[in-house]
């Protein structure tokens, strides 16, 4: 999606540079055809397995994105019923919607089950609890699996693993059949599933065959007990290419390591809950140089793009390439990327290998799409910039950029 054409840096067919000052910065432009491509990926690699795609919209949940991939065959996986609305508010099915989440409110559970989705990941007893007595006020029955945790290592970072005991995800694997079978018994409560989502950014599938295996076996013992499980959520969780040696598997690998677990099953769906994988790397983040300035041996290059931009290498010591929007022919040197909160925090990148900038040049930070303005803030009162879509040399705005009055719109005058 993304290429120099001469000097100039292009997304599709249109200039980058041609975008950041029509729509100023920071701005996120997000490539069509990466996204088509990428969820394409998913569908072919488990053609033939029936399977539901459910993306995890809270990697990127913008209207235009959501519909798109709503047309494309999209369900989704949600978190709150903020994302309940805007998953049905873009067209997915309420049958194709799963709900994850350590923490869905009673007002949550409530629409949830008035809008019919597909089924409920519950991540503790007193959850279903709740789930049981919401659903029999409204006299429903509420389809349900459990979030697992498999106690298997993804080998991701410490924040973003989430199938290690000891993390607040899911229920042990060892209590998961009790808890099965206790909860099986309520009047208002449908077992259909079973569900584990090991952890995020995974560059070694093999966490997922493990995970299988565990998750099988349970299936197995469920289902000799009496239970039927119709649904295996095997989570999200693919890596992306961040940096230059990540090796990212494809979704069919991820098909190939966990098919042979579960091809013995027939009649059951997989659901994939890809979110990283699906937008990640089809979106940029673009922003200009402010000023320059030496500290010392240090350089530092300070733009516009802070962290209530784009938080990942606050939060994750995240790794972002960042490209010169025009290729540039002066010497490199090593500096820090950074933006002007007042956070020690606040960078994009450290001690970088990038040409010497001059004030007004804009640069881009790739792989951006996920949990990019998903996590965006307004923290030091700084209006968040638009976003586009660029299919071919089409540009669409699918947000428009804050403007201060927005900072308040919300406040008591
Ligand atoms: C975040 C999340 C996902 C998506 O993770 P990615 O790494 O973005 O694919 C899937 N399922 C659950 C339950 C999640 O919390």
């Amino acid at each position: 999606m993304l290429k120099y054409v001469g000097n100039d840096l292009f997304v599709e067919k249109v200039a980058v540079s041609k975008l950041a000052k029509k729509f100023g910065t920071p701005l996120y432009i997000y490539s069509q055809k990466k996204l088509e491509d990428n969820f394409n990926a998913y569908k072919i690699g488990f053609k033939g397995v029936d399977t539901v795609i459910c993306y995890a919209m809270k990697a990127n949940s913008n209207h235009s994105i959501l519909k798109l991939l709503a047309k494309l065959g999209a369900g989704a996986d949600i978190v709150s019923g903020g994302e309940l609305y805007r998953a049905l508010k873009a067209g997915i099915k309420s049958q194709k919607i799963v709900y994850s989440g350590v923490g869905k409110t009673a007002q949550e559970i409530e629409f949830a089950l008035k809008s019919n989705i597909l089924m409920f990941n519950a991540e503790s007893f007193e959850e279903v609890e709740q789930i049981n007595k919401i659903a029999g006020k409204l006299k429903k029955k509420a389809r349900l699996s459990f979030r697992v945790n498999p106690n298997v290592d993804a080998h991701t970072h410490k924040y973003i693993t989430t199938g290690k005991e000891g993390n607040k995800f899911g229920i042990r694997y060892e209590d998961a059949f009790d808890i099965y079978m206790k909860v099986s018994k309520m009047k208002n409560i449908e077992i259909v599933g079973v569900d584990s989502h090991i952890g995020s950014q995974i560059l070694d599938v093999s966490a997922f065959k493990l995970a299988a295996k565990k998750m099988s076996a349970l299936i197995d013992k469920l289902e000799a007990n009496g239970l039927n499980i119709k649904y295996i959520d095997i989570g999200g969780g693919l890596g992306i290419k961040y940096k230059s040696t990540d090796k990212p598997q494809k979704p069919i690998d991820l098909r190939n390591i966990v098919m042979p677990v579960y091809s013995k099953y027939k009649g059951k769906t997989i659901i994939v809950e890809p979110g990283r994988a699906i937008v990640g790397d089809a979106g940029i983040l673009v922003g200009e140089v402010v000023y320059r300035k030496t500290a010392g041996t240090k350089n530092f290059i300070i733009t516009n793009l802070a962290m209530t931009d784009l938080i990942r290498p606050a939060l994750y010591e995240a790794y972002h390439n960042v490209l010169p929007v025009k290729k540039s022919s002066k010497k490199q040197q090593i500096a820090d990327i950074v933006g002007p909160v007042c956070e020690s925090s606040d960078f994009i990148a450290k001690d970088r290998k990038f040409p010497v900038v001059e004030q007004g040049d804009f640069i881009a930070v790739e792989c951006t799409g996920a949990y990019g303005r998903a996590m965006a803030s307004q923290y030091n009162s700084r209006p968040r910039g638009a976003e586009v879509l660029v299919k071919c040399s089409k540009v669409k705005v699918i947000r428009k950029a804050e403007t201060v009055e927005d900072l308040m719109s919300k406040e008591v005058k």
